[in-house]
């Protein structure tokens, strides 16, 4: 008997027992495609040796120093590469161990900042519904996922949430896309005023939604409205690249395809593509002069901050994704994944929608694909089609998303940037076939 605590206590997984690109292969020697690269993680594939030899030269060297004390060589050198291909103003670099852990680490840089800088009256968070930060109780309280929140609401402090831009559903007929965008992102101008400017702190979003909503991109325009409205009133956006950075959707921020630079941007994910845990909140040199200026000290910290093993994997990762054309190859090899859904699935009488950036791509499933009538929640088709694909040897990443009582099923297609195009074409063949037997 395992003494594992499963995700799901009345199926307990297969032992995976080792990854070949973008294969895994349980115990049994049953190989899974791996199209969703975990949940959007493993952007190199499984075993990719430039990352292995930076981590076992490293391990050589030094497995650890606490940085209350030390810092170390691969935290710096990451750290410096990150910059140097970060957006505009972005200066500095916290590591830490995971995508939670970032998030965690903004809101409260974000506090401190407003602390610091004489603004403490401002306290509040908004984000949008339909989306997800992290787990901790900080995340989740900004997260607008109310399946994920529910359980903890009593115990969490919480986020105001604004309709996301979601074109395929919210789009009004008649309207421009432009017109839609400068829509959307008025809802956060009105929620700012409602709350008071004087009270909020900062406004958190993702710039392509991952795991709530299945790679939905904001139309162009909304982040540049966006960026007006926070400096409008001084409110910190602080950007969520957990799932969609570090080349998922093309290029190494996702924010760069939408023409802004935030104040906070989280990573994680991407950053150890699976080799190690790790995470990073990047924040602008004006908030970092803030506290430098003020008491000094950022009020946070975990004991695996800049763990010298992690960083080393995380830099021999960005290095790939940016001198060594990765995060290129994810622009390149996203469009002929696109395009293959669509050959595949774009008459697909129950395919609403297939969108997103990149190596980051969606399909929204209805019932009825001209009305978009989602497709009863007691199906649970997202879930059926997770357990076909998977028997058929395709690790794929259905989700449910809901947002004002609609229901809906997404999956969420993020393979490792390595991929071929036969190989793509096994992972749309295997999705076809899986979905014809569940739908
Ligand atoms: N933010 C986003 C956008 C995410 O997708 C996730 C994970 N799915 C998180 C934060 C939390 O990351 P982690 O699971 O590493 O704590």
């Amino acid at each position: 008997m395992s003494h594992i605590f499963p995700r799901h206590t009345q199926s307990l997984p297969p032992l995976a027992d080792h990854g070949e690109g973008v294969y895994l292969f349980d115990k049994s020697g049953k190989k899974y495609l791996d199209g969703s690269g975990g949940a959007a993680v493993s952007c190199l594939g499984h075993s990719d040796s430039d990352v292995l030899d930076a981590m076992r030269s490293q391990m050589d060297r030094l497995a650890f120093a606490h940085t209350s004390f030390l810092t170390s060589q691969p935290a710096e050198s990451l750290a410096d590469r990150l910059i140097a291909n970060a957006p505009d103003g972005i200066e500095k670099v916290y590591l830490v161990s995971g995508g939670s852990e970032a998030v965690e680490s903004a809101l409260k840089l974000a506090r401190q900042y407003m602390l610091e800088t004489g603004q403490g009256s401002r306290t509040k968070f908004i984000a949008r519904k339909q989306s997800y930060h992290g787990n901790t109780l900080g995340a989740l309280g900004t997260g607008g996922n109310m399946w994920r929140r529910e359980p903890f609401d009593p115990v969490m402090v919480s986020a105001s949430h604004i309709d996301p831009c979601y074109e395929y559903r919210l789009r009004e007929d008649g309207e421009s896309e432009e017109e839609y965008g400068l829509r959307a992102a008025s809802a956060l101008e009105e929620e700012i005023l409602r709350q008071g400017p004087e009270n909020v702190i900062g406004f958190l979003a993702e710039p392509v939604v991952g795991a709530t909503a299945g790679a939905v991109p904001a139309v162009a325009g909304y982040f540049k409205r966006i960026r007006e409205i926070c400096d409008q009133y001084g409110v910190l956006l602080i950007l969520d690249e957990v799932m969609c950075g570090m080349g998922r959707t093309g290029t190494l921020f996702a924010c760069e395809q939408d023409g802004i630079a935030p104040d906070i941007v989280t990573i994680a994910k991407g950053l150890g593509a699976g080799y190690q845990p790790i995470g990073a909140m990047l924040c602008s040199g004006q908030i970092y002069d803030a506290i430098a200026a003020g008491s000094g000290f950022f009020q946070h910290g975990h004991t695996y901050l800049g763990h010298p093993i992690a960083a080393a994997a995380a830099d021999a990762v960005v290095k790939k994704l940016t001198e060594g054309g990765m995060a290129a190859r994810s622009a390149q090899m996203g469009n002929v994944l696109f395009e293959a859904l669509q050959a595949e699935f774009g008459q697909h009488p129950n395919v609403g929608d297939i969108r997103g950036r990149g190596m980051f791509r969606g399909i929204e499933l209805v019932a009825d694909r001209d009305s978009k009538t989602p497709f009863d929640p007691d199906r649970k088709v997202a879930a059926q089609l997770k357990k076909t694909a998977f028997e058929n040897g395709l690790i794929c990443y259905p989700m449910n998303g809901t947002i004002d009582g609609r229901h809906g099923d997404h999956i969420l297609l993020a393979p490792p940037f390595i991929i071929s195009e036969d190989q793509i074409g096994e992972l749309v063949d295997k999705l076809s076939r899986s979905l014809g037997q569940v739908l």
